[in-house]
């Protein structure tokens, strides 16, 4: 036995590195990126903040002044702790780490939806923790509460997650069940709104008063600082408090900080991105429908799934194939025989991008 095979579990040996296509001259509509930047004298005036930054210090460990920034900015109620974290990845990664075997040293289990976000699955996996996927309803993607309830009873999840919209499938589950589910876990349950800005206001935010196991967790990456990394969860003191002590006291690197909170004094700029993207993304969702054996699904996020219906000669890798010859690059998200068979996954991009890909989708549909 090699070295290698005795020091490392198979369940490391069997995973392979999280994989990003090279995206080199591509129209790039695969990671669900804002197309956007800022503008030049927002450019200008960032880079004046930036160079205020003291680097040869380290990072301001608990930013209390950007913490009250958030607040303000997204409504998060003074009652609640905030815990930031580099991407919210982090953040699910700092939760693992202070859940994976609960007081009786028992291992913990994660529970979410499935098909959903990857990395709740993966980061269990890399703490040695029970992952449980429950499928969603295969015919329009809603939440399956019963099946739920009834796997929370069973497993015992010390945390469930609950994307808000879902990724992959871009919907917003029914607010009444996910309460219900609040209200019955064994455990704390994380609502992830990476795509809130995109969301039209649904959030679970304003219910965290209500619910000592409900956490809200959020990221800046879709709304258009992806290359920051910069999360954050908020939710009752004391299971804040819990968690803070698991986080690497510098998580969040000066220049991020001063640049979100940048960012934040400039939010309208950030809204008025969304504006764009949520009326772009109500076009490619119509046209995408009007094609003849294509089938796109709602969506409140900065993307759209849509599925190639088995009547057409063609499939979603011949598909996805097609548009990267066209130098359209989005995100092949089929898998035989599971609820993804034959879908492909778009992110919004400006107008022309969106209409360079619509444009070979309907020579590929007529
Ligand atoms: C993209 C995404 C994240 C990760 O966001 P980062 O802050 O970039 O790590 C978390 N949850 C969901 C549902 C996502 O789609």
């Amino acid at each position: 036995m090699s070295l290698i095979e005795k020091l490392i579990r198979p369940e490391i040996r069997q995973l392979s590195a999280y994989h990003v296509q090279d995206a080199t001259g591509f129209i790039k509509l695969d990671a669900m990126e804002n197309p956007y930047t800022f503008t030049d004298s927002l450019k200008k005036a960032w880079l004046t903040v930036l160079s205020d930054v003291d680097v040869n210090r380290y990072p301001d460990p608990s930013p209390e002044t950007l913490k009250q920034v958030l607040r303000e900015a997204f409504g998060i109620s003074e009652q609640a702790e905030i815990l930031l974290g580099n991407g919210s990845d982090e953040l699910i990664q700092i939760l693992a780490l202070a859940l994976s075997t609960n007081a009786r040293g028992e291992k913990a289990c994660v529970l979410a939806p499935e098909p959903g976000f990857v990395m709740y699955n993966m980061i269990a996996k890399y703490t040695n923790m029970n992952y449980v996927g429950v499928p969603l309803h295969s015919e329009d993607f809603s939440l399956p509460v019963e099946a739920m309830l009834t796997a929370i009873k069973k497993h015992q999840p010390a945390i469930t997650y609950i994307a808000y919209p879902n990724n992959p499938t871009g919907n917003l589950f029914n607010e009444n069940d996910i309460e219900t589910i609040i209200q019955q876990a064994s455990g704390i349950v994380v609502v992830d709104e990476a795509y809130n800005p995109f969301a039209n206001n649904n959030s679970f935010m304003p219910l965290l008063d209500k619910y000592d196991n409900l956490i809200v967790m959020r990221t800046v990456s879709k709304m258009g600082l992806a290359g920051l990394r910069f999360g954050y969860m908020a939710g009752a003191k004391a299971w804040m408090a819990e968690f803070d002590k698991v986080r690497m006291p510098y998580n969040i690197n000066a220049l991020t900080q001063a640049s979100i909170r940048f960012a934040l004094e400039n939010k309208q700029a950030f809204d008025e991105q969304a504006v764009i993207l949520c009326d772009e993304r109500a076009r490619i969702l119509q046209s995408l429908n009007s094609l003849q054996g294509v089938q796109a699904y709602p969506s409140a996020a900065n993307f759209v799934l849509y599925k190639i219906s088995d009547s057409v000669p063609s499939d979603a890798v011949s598909v996805f194939e097609a548009l990267k010859d066209a130098g359209i690059l989005i995100k092949n998200m089929h898998k035989p025989n599971s609820p993804l068979e034959n879908c492909l996954r778009v992110t919004v991009g400006t107008p022309d991008e969106n209409t360079a890909f619509l444009s070979v989708m309907y020579q590929l549909f007529s």
